[in-house]
């Protein structure tokens, strides 16, 4: 059973630590917060509370939250740590990783040199393999590298060209927001993803620009494919239909936007998690030698799986036994 420490329990925190728990090889043996908030209250009632900054301590006891300890407590005890702390945060935590000689896993709100090696469970899963400290690459990049890793898997093709609408905070946010605006993120090209997918992917020739918009629902990513071989709409549908990780819907049935998506995953899935790539069956179209398809992205859970096989990753746990276990837990590919 391998102990997994969660630190940072928000967005990605908490639909992480929910994850481990649904897994029969790992379990979440405390998760972290910096102050005694509902969220705190709420992390309590599931998993063993510590504080993640030690001046964090006087907070909880103040507010009557008892805890089990600091970051440091917790660490002692687990096998891995899952950081999920603000962007730029986890480089900070690191040190204390590195001093209590423990294995971590970052998220994309990292620079890539805070980790060995970025990660995606289906482009780059062995990479991963006994490394001690790995990055899972952010959503919009997780949601690029599957669909670039099928169609370069499937077919030759050439340069690809992308634009990603950033939605432009997660619901819950009320510090930040864009309220009747369009920002080009940022205005001179290209956009970092492109870097960072190739981080993952380094044989492909792509570049990306990106525009946040006044939305919290979900990323919209527009992508444009040059085929070096004949290629029919068909041959695309099915080589990514097979992968359960990317989901094919129709507006035939209704999933004209964003909204619609968002209200079918609530039908669907606790907290309405698309843990998928949702693509648009009709985006799909070839005009001569280029493939259009058009993706849309929940940023809030779109690399929860990814965090899961990274830690099987890490544990030298087979790929296709981690990939096929997390996709089956989290019902990935069950609809
Ligand atoms: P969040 O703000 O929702 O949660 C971060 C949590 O960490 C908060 O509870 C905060 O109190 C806590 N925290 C603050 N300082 C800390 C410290 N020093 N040590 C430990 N915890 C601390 O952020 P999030 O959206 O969950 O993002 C976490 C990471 O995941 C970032 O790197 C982000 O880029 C990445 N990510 C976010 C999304 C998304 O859309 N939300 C998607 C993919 C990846």
């Amino acid at each position: 059973m391998i102990r997994v420490a969660i630190n940072g329990y928000g967005t990605i925190g908490k639909r992480v630590a929910d994850a481990v728990s649904l897994q029969d090889d790992m379990k979440v043996i405390g998760v972290t917060k910096t102050k005694p908030d509902f969220e705190a209250k709420i992390a309590k009632k599931k998993f063993d509370l510590y504080v993640a900054k030690n001046e964090s301590l006087e907070l909880f006891e103040r507010a009557g939250i008892e805890v089990s300890g600091t970051v440091e407590d917790l660490i002692k005890k687990a096998d891995i740590v899952i950081d999920c702390s603000p962007d730029k945060v986890g480089a900070e935590n690191k040190k204390i990783y590195e001093k209590a000689g423990a294995r971590a896993i970052f998220q994309g709100g990292e620079k890539r040199e805070v980790a060995e090696v970025s990660f995606n469970a289906i482009a780059n899963y062995n990479d991963a393999i006994g490394k001690r400290f790995v990055r899972v690459v952010s959503c919009n990049t997780t949601a690029l590298t599957r669909v670039i890793y099928h169609l370069k898997k499937n077919f030759k093709i050439g340069r690809i060209r992308a634009t990603i609408l950033r939605r432009v905070s997660d619901p819950k946010e009320d510090k930040k927001g864009l309220t009747n605006a369009i920002m080009p993120d940022p205005i001179n090209l290209p956009s970092h993803h492109a870097k960072d997918v190739k981080s993952v992917l380094p044989d492909i020739d792509i570049v990306t620009t990106a525009f946040k918009l006044p939305t919290t629902l979900m990323h919209v990513h527009s992508l444009m494919i040059e085929l070096k071989e004949k290629v029919t709409k068909e041959d695309v549908v099915s080589a990514l239909e097979r992968e359960p990780r990317i989901m094919l819907l129709s507006v035939e049935d209704g999933f004209t936007s964003t909204a619609k998506i968002i209200e079918y995953a609530r039908e669907l899935r606790m907290r309405y998690d698309l843990y998928e790539n949702v693509l648009w069956l009709e985006s799909i179209a070839i005009d001569g030698s280029d493939l259009f398809l058009t993706q849309a992205v929940h940023q809030e859970a779109i690399v929860v799986p990814e965090n899961i096989d990274a830690i099987r990753a890490i544990f030298g746990i087979p790929k296709e036994m981690s990939i096929e276990k997390t996709n089956k837990t989290l019902r990935i590919g069950y609809i």
